[in-house]
């Protein structure tokens, strides 16, 4: 059958790739002094292991809309939905996400009738910077395919705050 092989789908065989290198990325390192740059490469991992998806491609954040699997959620209205990153990279690490992906597996896909979503994707994380005191500033960040080190394909913002950021970023 297309697309399957011994069973499983490639899209399933790269969701559980991602997973396993996210799930990796959790575990202690043997050293406490380099778990900032090891945290750093298996992002960057689970970022180069992933294949940049179809449009269409469903990914880990579709079942985490779905409530198919379970996320700490932070805020929900018709359009878009957050909830707290399971590799937290700051204090607070918020993924922003539309709940229908309509092609917008990154910012480079983004076409004139993303317009709206995209704005609210950047108004809501001003809203939920608020909701979560972070008063004296924050940033978003938006990774873009493999370079950008991007390893979901359903675009997201990340909100990160409740830490001193640095400039410039990794
Ligand atoms: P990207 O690297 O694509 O910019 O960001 C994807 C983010 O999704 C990563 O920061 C990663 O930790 C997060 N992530 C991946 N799988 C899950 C999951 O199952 N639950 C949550 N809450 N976050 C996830």
């Amino acid at each position: 059958m297309k697309g399957l092989k011994n069973g499983m789908s490639s899209v399933s065989r790269r969701n559980i790739t991602q997973r396993l290198v996210v799930f990796a990325s959790h575990l202690p390192s043997s050293s406490s002094s380099s778990s900032d740059s090891t945290s750093m490469a298996s992002e960057k991992q689970a970022a180069l292991a992933t294949a940049p998806s179809d449009a269409d491609a469903p990914t880990i954040f579709d079942k985490i809309i779905n409530k198919e699997i379970p996320s700490n959620v932070v805020y929900e209205d018709d359009k878009v939905f957050a909830f707290r990153d399971i590799n937290p990279q700051a204090p607070t690490h918020i993924l922003i996400i539309p709940k229908v992906k309509d092609g917008l597996t990154g910012l480079s896909k983004a076409e004139k009738r993303h317009f709206e979503i995209l704005g609210r994707l950047l108004y809501t994380a001003k809203l939920i910077a608020k909701q979560e005191g972070l008063d004296d500033g924050f940033r978003v960040v938006i990774n873009d395919g493999p370079k950008g080190c991007q390893s979901v394909y359903h675009i997201h913002v990340h909100l990160l705050g409740g830490r001193q950021m640095n400039w410039p970023p990794g």
